[in-house]
C-alpha cells in the first residue's frame, strides 16, 4: 500500500472540498396527474406507477 508522504494541507482540503455541489434531483413528469415524480418510483401526488396505484402500499410503509 501506497502512503502519503506530506500531510494534505487545508488548502487542497478546502480548495477541494470547494467543489462538492448539490444537484437538483431528476424528475419526471407523471402520464397521469402531471406532477413531477422520481423515475422508476410511484407519483407522491397519485400515487400511480406504471398503470397502477400504489398509494396505499405507500401509506401502510410510512405509517408504521
Ligand atoms: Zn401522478
Amino acid at each position: 500500500m501506497a502512503l502519503p508522504k506530506y500531510k494534505t494541507s487545508r488548502a487542497n482540503t478546502h480548495s477541494r472540498r470547494a467543489n462538492w455541489k448539490t444537484q437538483a434531483a431528476a424528475t419526471v413528469t407523471c402520464p397521469n396527474c402531471g406532477a413531477p415524480a422520481l423515475p422508476h418510483m410511484a407519483c407522491p401526488s397519485c400515487g400511480m406507477y406504471r398503470g397502477r396505484v400504489y398509494r396505499d402500499a405507500i401509506r401502510s410503509q410510512f405509517s408504521k
